[in-house]
């Protein structure tokens, strides 16, 4: 009975172990997630900042041009009024209405340029802020994980020494027994029956079992799953008495 009792112990010792290792285990991958979200948001703001630096040149290069050509247009009109040859005269104006009308498209470029600066800049910012608030939850993430970290490793050590208790008091047997189905089947591999039936499978014990695991005097096993099987009526006086003292 002190035996089964202390198997029961054993197994809710390996589940939170289990539990406790999983994390462990998995903490540093969700940390490498968040991190690889983070470049790749990093990425995307430098390469709308290399845009918006690519806009901007192209804005400066075309205003500059339009200027150029303005002051062109305002000294062939200076030019205009020493002309005194018609044919001149008129391929002079041919000209002027040419560069006037260069600078009319260069114009509506340089809206569109705008346009699309203040578009790109809007993204810059929204990036920014997702990347600035990322950037507290990894940090505020961390922190929640290290702090995780330490009390697992500190509850492991307590749990290690609980299971180094247990397996003292099991016999080498039953413990291998234990170890063998437990890494075999699905948990808990130490269950209970309750009239009869098996709760690691829901399917009834011959009587005969039955009787004999009523008894208390020997660890058997589910004929159905293999589970490691106690009465649970067994089981539930047991630690009424334990309570009671
Ligand atoms: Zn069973």
């Amino acid at each position: 009975m002190k035996q089964i009792e202390q198997l029961v112990a054993l197994q809710m010792i390996d589940d939170e172990m289990m539990h406790l290792n999983g994390f462990l285990k998995n903490a540093p991958a969700e940390l490498e997630r968040m991190e690889a979200r983070h470049l790749e948001l990093k990425d995307a703001v430098a390469q709308v900042n290399a845009k918006i630096a690519i806009i901007t040149k192209q804005r400066d290069d075309l205003g500059r041009e339009i200027e150029d050509t303005a002051m062109k247009i305002k000294k062939s009109k200076n030019k205009l009024m020493m002309v005194s040859n018609s044919k001149e005269h008129q391929a002079m104006m041919r000209e002027i209405d040419n560069l006037e009308k260069t600078n009319r498209s260069r114009e509506e470029e340089k809206v569109s340029l705008l346009e699309e600066l203040a578009r790109q800049e809007e993204r810059l910012d929204m990036a920014q802020g997702e990347l600035k608030s990322l950037q507290q939850e990894i940090s505020q993430k961390k922190k929640q994980i290290n702090q995780k970290l330490q009390a697992s490793k500190a509850r492991l050590e307590v749990l290690q020494n609980l299971r180094g208790d247990a397996e003292e008091v099991i016999p080498k047997p039953i413990l291998s027994r234990y170890q063998f189905i437990r890494s075999r089947l699905s948990q808990p591999v130490v269950v209970s029956v309750g009239e009869g039936v098996c709760k690691g499978c829901n399917i009834s014990i011959p009587p005969q079992t039955y009787n004999v695991l009523q008894k208390g005097e020997q660890i058997l096993s589910c004929p159905n799953c293999q589970r490691i099987i106690y009465w649970s009526e067994h089981f539930a006086t047991e630690e009424e008495e334990a309570e009671a003292v």
